[in-house]
């Protein structure tokens, strides 16, 4: 992919309702480029008017398309189909996607595309295999579950990896029969109304997948209120997760999906099997998107006869990526989404120092000369658990690092009072790691490596604090449907 130049992007400022573009009301809100910081396109903010109308819409379409009704495998065909179009239209997708978020064009282009039409793939296959039960009753009866889809889904997705988590979100409920209604977060709303488009291009019924801008606020919480809609998919902060779940009880106890924060520990044992390798894996653990991953590893603990080498090798790593615009292919750290943002890591980490902790690496704003806000890849030492830095999800490039003698120590250190969301451990002892992987408290566990592989097949999602549910896996498809329980009774008369 080569360089591009993000004011030719066109970008649609719209939302995406009953197959079409709706041009939004008055009421826009400014979107920013996180590279230069400058404001490129209005965002519309749909009002509870305007998100009923999509849901409404979209309930119509659910109860009179073919979508839901149709043979599973024809619904599949046009997921496949969609995820085809999605491959092929990588020229528009990765600067669309990349002039708006963190993510530089190259990895949109060679991952962010690819894996979203994957994704789409994966769930796909799920649409016939799912079906229900039938049941031991007694003999002369008949019982069974029928897996049905809810309805129409609301969705709402973070800003971080918007193509990405907006599909995982709208895939598998689609998948399952649903109608979605999707809002995207206001910080990277455009990319998905593609998606969206292709949807309609692949043969997917109007109404089934629409999409409404707006904030939290105003068009999130009208959403999550809607009485039409019947479950919610979300992912984002644990503090919004939180608000949503308590929304959804009180207006209709509406099923929830809730894939939330991280403060993930990434555990290196002196017996690591490569230590050039595992330091690579730590460091992209924390700078991949800039630290900006829910499961970014932001917490070092490794054991004292290495501790020196590898965190030595990691801060040399941390030198050599070159951080850039998201439109320069050779950009290999990411922005960070908001001015404000950064001034929200540098305060924690300042915050830190003030306390106690030493700068190793980093430690300041990457000054640009421009209002574009990136941030050092930074490492922290002599910190304990009480530091925010080691306590908070900072969603930056800032890692901790603790040191530790033996496997009990590192799984006290490992452990998170609140959050748990995933862990890498390192080690080339099998029993070790067996032992580390049953007592981490946490939804994913890797093993020398860290972050999600394309094998969709394994769940992703918290323990604690972290969530509720899974995206990806089985468990994310079946979680899109519900389960009617049918009697028959054909016992004869007399
Ligand atoms: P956020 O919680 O601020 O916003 C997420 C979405 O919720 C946005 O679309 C926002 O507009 C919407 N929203 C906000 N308030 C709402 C309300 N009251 N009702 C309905 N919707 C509302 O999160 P963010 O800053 O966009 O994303 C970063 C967070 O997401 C981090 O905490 C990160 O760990 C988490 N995340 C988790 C996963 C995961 O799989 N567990 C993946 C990516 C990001």
């Amino acid at each position: 992919m080569e360089c591009f130049d993000p004011d030719q992007v066109a970008v649609r400022s719209a939302h995406f309702i009953g197959g079409r573009y709706v041009e939004g009301s008055a009421d826009t809100m400014d979107v920013k480029r996180p590279s230069d910081g400058l404001s490129y396109a209005g965002l519309p903010v749909a009002d509870a008017d305007l998100v009923d109308q999509a849901v409404q819409d979209s309930w119509h379409a659910f109860r009179s398309s073919n979508w839901a009704r149709c043979a599973p495998r024809e619904r599949a065909r046009i997921l496949r189909r969609w995820a085809d179009l999605i491959d092929a239209d990588v020229k528009t997708l990765a600067p669309l996607e990349a002039t708006g978020s963190t993510r530089p064009v190259k990895d949109v282009a060679t991952w962010d595309v690819p894996f979203t039409a994957d994704g789409i793939r994966f769930f796909a296959e799920w649409a016939d295999k799912i079906g229900g039960d039938v049941l031991p009753t007694r003999n002369d009866n008949l019982g069974m579950t029928i897996a049905e889809p809810y309805g129409v889904i609301g969705a709402i997705a973070p800003w971080n990896l918007p193509l990405v988590m907006g599909s995982w979100k709208v895939a598998p409920a689609l998948a399952a029969g649903n109608a979605v209604v999707l809002k995207p977060s206001e910080m990277t709303p455009f990319s998905i109304l593609r998606l969206a488009e292709l949807a309609i291009e692949a043969g997917m019924p109007e109404g089934i997948f629409n999409i409404v801008q707006g904030d939290g606020r105003t068009t999130g919480d009208a959403l999550c209120r809607h009485p039409r809609i019947s479950k919610v998919t979300f992912t984002g902060s644990t503090r919004t997760g939180a608000a949503i779940m308590a929304t959804c009880a009180e207006h209709g106890t509406k099923s929830v999906t809730l894939e939330l924060g991280g403060k993930s520990p990434q555990v290196v044992f002196a017996d690591l099997p490569d230590l050039e390798k595992t330091a690579r894996t730590v460091a992209r653990a924390i700078t991949l998107n800039a630290g900006q991953v829910c499961v970014a590893g932001s917490r070092l603990i490794v054991q004292r006869a290495v501790a020196d080498r590898f965190v030595e090798r990691l801060c040399a790593i941390f030198a050599e990526l070159k951080a850039g615009n998201t439109w320069d292919p050779g950009t290999t750290m990411s922005p960070i989404i908001s001015k404000r943002e950064m001034e929200r890591i540098d305060g924690i980490v300042q915050r830190s120092v003030t306390e106690g902790a030493r700068v190793v690496a980093g430690g300041c704003r990457i000054a640009t000369g421009n209002e574009g806000a990136f941030y050092q890849p930074t490492l922290l030492s002599n910190v304990d658990s009480r530091m925010d830095a080691v306590k908070a999800e900072i969603f930056g490039p800032v890692i901790t690092v603790q040191v530790f003698d033996d496997e009990e120590e590192a799984l006290v250190l490992a452990d998170h009072p609140e959050y748990g969301l995933a862990a890498g451990v390192h080690t080339a002892d099998i029993g070790r790691a067996l032992r580390m992987a049953r007592g981490i408290e946490a939804g994913t566990v890797w093993i020398n490596r860290y972050g999600r592989s394309s094998d969709y097949v394994i769940p992703t999602g918290g323990y604690k604090r972290s969530g509720i549910g899974k995206d990806l896996g089985r468990q994310a498809y079946e979680a899109n449907l519900r389960f009617k329980s049918v009697l028959v009774d054909f016992a004869k008369n007399g």
